[in-house]
C-alpha cells in the first residue's frame, strides 16, 4: 500500500490515522503527485481545499473539503471515512491517533468547557465512539482529581532494573534475560544507589519533593533480597519521604516473589505492588514464554496478602497468541476472584521488536475488542472504575491500556507519567527524565543509556547530564 503525501507537511498524521485500518499491511510513503496503478492513498492540501483519494482492491472513492483552522485533524475525517467505507473498520477512537486521549480532554476542559461539551467535540469532529467517550470522561474525572495533588515543587521518581527471569515473547522493552545479564547486577546495583543519591542531592538543592517512586523495569524482584533491600533502603535514607503519597514496586512475574523480598519490601515501605499474570491460563502462559503457572500468581498473590500487602495490582493483556474469549473470560474470572485493588488491562502492541508479529496478525481483532468489552463490564459490576489510560501505537484494533482501581486506590504514579502532571526524574538503565515547567507545558527530556553494560562503563559521563535538571529549573523556577 503506498500513501502519497501531495504538497502538505501533515504526514505524520495522516501515516498513524491510515494504519489503523492497515492491521499489518504495508505502508510506503512517498511525497509527490504521482498517483501509482495498484492500491494507493492520495492525500492533496491546497491553500483552499483538502483531498483525498483511496483505491484500494478494486474500490476507488474520494472526498474534498474546504481547508479549515485545523487542516490536519480535517485531512485525519476525510481519511477516516473514505478508508472506513472502503475496508469496513471503524475503529472506535475515531480519529484520534495520540497516545494520552485522557489528557488532550483535560486540557480542554481547563479551557472551559464542560465535560458535555468535549465529548460533544470529540464526537462530531473527531468521530469517537459513544463506548469510548464514556470511558474517556470517566478516566478524566478520576485522573483530574489526582493531579490536583500536585504542587509546583512536586516531582515523583522512576528506577529502572531492567532484567528479568526470561523474556516474554510479546516483550518490546529493553529487558536482559537475568541468565545473560546477571554478572552485570551487582554493579548496576552499586551505580543505581549513588544515582538516587546524587539525584537526591540535586533535588534537596533545588527545593524539589517527592511525591511518587515506582521501582520498575524489567522485573525489579530478580534482584536478591540484599540488592533490594540495598536499592530500598538508599532511596528512603537518602531523599525527604515525609512527602511520598507512594512507593510502588513492580513484582512483576510471580516466580521471582518471594517472602524474603515481600519482608524487604514491607520494611522499607512499600505500599503498593504489582503482581502480573497477564493471562490465568497455562498453555497460554507457556506460549509466550512466561516460566510460571497461574498457581504461581495466586500464591504470590495469597503469600503478598500474608505480609500485608494492601494495594496489589495485577497486569492482563487481551489478544495474547494462543488465548480466546473463553480463556479470556475463565482469567478474568480468576483474577477477580482474588480480589487485587488495581487491575490493568493491556491491549496487545505489536511491535517489530517483538516476536510474535505472525501471531498477532492472525488474532481476530474482532475478538479481542470483544475481550476488553467483557473485562469492562465485569470490572465495573465488581466495583472497579477506570482511573488513567493510554494507547500505544501498532495495539490490535487500536485499542488502549487501561488501569481500573478500587474507590480510593489509584496508582497515583500511573496518573502523573500519563498526564505529564510534572517531572519524573528517572534513575537507571534506560530511564527517561522528563523535566516538567511547573507552571506551563514545558518539557524536556534527558536520557540515560539505554543497556546495562552501558550505564556502567559511561555512568560519569551520564550522570553528568543530571545537570540539566539544574538549568532547566533556573529556566523555569517553582
Ligand atoms: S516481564 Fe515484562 S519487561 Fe520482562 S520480558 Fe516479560 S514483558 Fe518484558
Amino acid at each position: 500500500m503506498v500513501l502519497i503525501i501531495d504538497s502538505h507537511p501533515y504526514r505524520y498524521e495522516a501515516e498513524a490515522l491510515c494504519r489503523m485500518f492497515l492491521r499489518g499491511r504495508e505502508l510506503k510513503i512517498f511525497e509527490g503527485a504521482d498517483i501509482p496503478e495498484d492500491d494507493f492513498i492520495y492525500t492533496f492540501v491546497s491553500d483552499s481545499d483538502i483531498s483525498v483519494r483511496v483505491k484500494i482492491d478494486g474500490k476507488d472513492l474520494s472526498a474534498k473539503a474546504e481547508k479549515t483552522e485545523n487542516p490536519a485533524q480535517k485531512l485525519e475525517y476525510l481519511l477516516y471515512e473514505l478508508l472506513s467505507q472502503i475496508t469496513g473498520i471503524t475503529p472506535k477512537w475515531g480519529t484520534l491517533t495520540g497516545i494520552r486521549p485522557v489528557k488532550l480532554a483535560l486540557s480542554m476542559m481547563d479551557k472551559g468547557l464542560s465535560a458535555e461539551e468535549v465529548r460533544e467535540k470529540f464526537k462530531k469532529e473527531r468521530l469517537v465512539s459513544d463506548e469510548k467517550l464514556d470511558l474517556l470522561l470517566s478516566t478524566a474525572e478520576h485522573e483530574r482529581a489526582i493531579r490536583a495533588f500536585s504542587k509546583p515543587e512536586s516531582v515523583s521518581m522512576y528506577i529502572s532494573i531492567p532484567f528479568c527471569p526470561s523474556r516474554c515473547s510479546y516483550c518490546s522493552f529493553t529487558s536482559h534475560a537475568i541468565e545473560k545479564a546477571a554478572k552485570l547486577i551487582p554493579q548496576y546495583v552499586d551505580l543505581l544507589c549513588e544515582e538516587l543519591r546524587d539525584t537526591a542531592k540535586l533535588m534537596d538543592e533545588l527545593g524539589l519533593h517527592l511525591e511518587t517512586v515506582y521501582m520498575g523495569g524489567g522485573t525489579p524482584t530478580v534482584l536478591t533480597p540484599e540488592q533490594m533491600d540495598w536499592v530500598l533502603s538508599t532511596a528512603r535514607s537518602s531523599f525527604d519521604f515525609g512527602s511520598v503519597r507512594e512507593l510502588t514496586v513492580e513484582a512483576g512475574r510471580p516466580d521471582t516473589i518471594t517472602p524474603e523480598k515481600l519482608e524487604v519490601m514491607k520494611r522499607n515501605g512499600v505500599g503498593r505492588i504489582s503482581i502480573n499474570p497477564q493471562t490465568m491460563d497455562d498453555g497460554v502462559l507457556e506460549r509466550i514464554g512466561r516460566k510460571h503457572t497461574a498457581k504461581d500468581v495466586v500464591d504470590a498473590f495469597y503469600m503478598a496478602r500474608s505480609f500485608g500487602f494492601d494495594n496489589i495490582n495485577m497486569d492482563l493483556i487481551s489478544g495474547l497468541p494462543g488465548d480466546d474469549f473463553d480463556k479470556f473470560r475463565k482469567t478474568i474470572d480468576s483474577v477477580l476472584e482474588l480480589d487485587p485493588e488495581n487491575i490493568t488491562l493491556h491491549t496487545l502492541t505489536v511491535k517489530r521488536s517483538a516476536d510474535l508479529v505472525n501471531d498477532a496478525q492472525n488474532m481476530l481483532s474482532r475478538t479481542v475488542d470483544e475481550m476488553n468489552e467483557h473485562a469492562f463490564r465485569c470490572f465495573d459490576e465488581a466495583g472497579y472504575y477506570p482511573y488513567y489510560l493510554y494507547r500505544q501505537k501498532g495495539t490490535v484494533e487500536a485499542l488502549e491500556n487501561t488501569g481500573f482501581c478500587k474507590p480510593g486506590k489509584e496508582g497515583i504514579y500511573n496518573v502523573f507519567i500519563m498526564d505529564e502532571t510534572h517531572t519524573i526524574l528517572a534513575t537507571g538503565a534506560g530511564g527517561v527524565t522528563k523535566m516538567k515547567d511547573p507552571h506551563g507545558p514545558k518539557i524536556e527530556r534527558i536520557f540515560n543509556f539505554k543497556f546495562p553494560y552501558e550505564y556502567i562503563d559511561r555512568f560519569d559521563l551520564m550522570n553528568e547530564r543530571k545537570e540539566q535538571v539544574r538549568d532547566f529549573y533556573e529556566r523555569y523556577p517553582l
